[in-house]
């Protein structure tokens, strides 16, 4: 049986909180023997700026570069507010990004049935909910130069970012969304301001070009980013993989991720490109939510997004697509059960902390093992 190495990366507040009942999960698999890990914790983000004055170290980066997947939890705080920023807590994550090549960042919205009341929108809309927005995280206006502040000559300033697109960068995440639409509903809605931004256009040519190329078997339809902004919200189970730039990414994400009720609910995954011999990328999971110094401390945080951060690793980086599943199912029992962390509590329900979540959830995958 293949031996899986992980690196833990817990970071700050709520994040090694969390992370603990990652442990207590890989703890069951590693006991029932369905699946074996090897785990290493290392510190990144502010808690690695205490020990070492930097967010990461050389040391954790090539840690992380021979992992098979990085398990990260969240950093920052205000305790470091006022560090340099070249070196704040995020700082740590960007050049994790930047170095593994995390091109592609998958974020599913999944409702489940028993959090449906939660979503701001009617149940109808949302029960069964499970689309997936598929964001470009390495190029597009949050790095392209020139990204500047300057003074003009009458005092006023000026600010400018850059957006810049290249074939090979929208070929890649295209790419991916393909794939991943083959595994889910074989449909792929791709995002993009064509009328009015010219990345928008060489987008369109290249997503369409490479369709009619390598996956004519896969529905694509083109939609404007703030008409898929709209429907979002209008009928979002019209829509199974949903593909965009960096910019456009960051805001249709976070909008999806509220149909699904809480933040401490979703997971996500960073990926690279595939290794050449094995097929499977470079990889980093983390829950969509941060820090929350608000709740850190309190045994309160909602576990759900980090345990199910973990299973998106098994999905993609350890070929465990069955033991993934049934952390997905876990957890669904669980909330069926009746478990309820403080963000996503309902009337008449049972109101727990992380651990007692986190053991409820595992109790739940022993009860599954059979
Ligand atoms: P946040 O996601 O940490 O918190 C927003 C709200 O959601 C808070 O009220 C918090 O209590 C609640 N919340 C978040 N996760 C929860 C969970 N698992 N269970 C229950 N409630 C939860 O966002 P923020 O307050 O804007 O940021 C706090 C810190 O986290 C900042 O320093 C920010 O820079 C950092 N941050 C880090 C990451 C990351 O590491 N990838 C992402 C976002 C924010």
């Amino acid at each position: 049986m293949a031996i899986h190495k992980l690196l833990l990366l817990p970071g700050d507040g709520i994040g090694p909180e969390v992370m603990a009942e990652v442990d207590r999960v890989l703890a069951f698999f590693n006991k029932t023997g369905r699946a074996q890990f090897t785990t290493e914790t290392a510190l990144c983000g502010g808690c690695s700026i205490d020990k070492h004055g930097v967010p990461l170290t050389d040391e954790v980066l090539g840690k992380a570069k021979a992992a098979d997947a990085i398990i990260f939890g969240s950093v920052g705080g205000p305790k470091w507010d006022k560090v340099k920023y070249e070196i704040r807590p995020e700082a740590g994550l960007l050049r994790l990004r930047k170095e593994l090549d995390l091109f592609a960042n998958l974020r599913p919205a999944i409702c489940y049935p028993a959090l449906a009341e939660a979503s701001s929108l009617k149940r109808e809309l949302v029960e069964g909910l499970d689309i997936l927005i598929l964001r470009e995280l390495t190029g597009g206006t949050y790095f392209g130069e020139p990204k500047e502040i300057v003074t003009l000559e009458d005092g006023q300033k000026r600010a400018v970012d850059t957006t810049v697109y290249t074939t090979r960068e929208i070929e890649r995440i295209a790419r991916v969304a393909f794939d991943l639409a083959r595994k889910r509903g074989n449909k792929v809605h791709s995002a993009e301001k064509r009328n009015v931004m010219k990345t928008g256009v060489l987008w369109n040519q290249v997503v369409t070009a490479l369709h009619a190329k390598e996956a004519k078997d896969v529905e694509l339809h083109h939609i404007l980013a703030d008409a898929c902004a709209m429907q979002l919200v209008r009928n979002p189970k019209q829509f199974d993989v949903i593909v965009c730039d960096n910019l456009f990414g960051d805001m249709l994400s976070d909008e999806a991720a509220m149909l699904a009720g809480s933040l401490g609910m979703l997971p996500s995954a960073s990926l690279g490109a595939p290794d050449p011999k094995t097929g499977i990328p470079k990889a980093l999971y983390e829950p969509i939510h941060g820090s929350a110094p608000d709740i850190a401390g309190q045994g309160v945080a909602n576990p759900i997004a980090q345990i199910s951060s973990f299973g998106m690793a098994l999905r993609y980086s350890c070929n465990l697509p069955r033991e993934a599943d049934m952390i997905d199912k876990a957890i669904a029992n669980t909330l069926a059960a009746g478990y309820r962390t403080g963000d996503i509590m309902q009337p008449n329900m049972r109101k727990v902390g992380t651990t007692e979540m986190g053991k409820a959830i595992t109790t739940e995958l022993e009860r599954l093992a059979g």
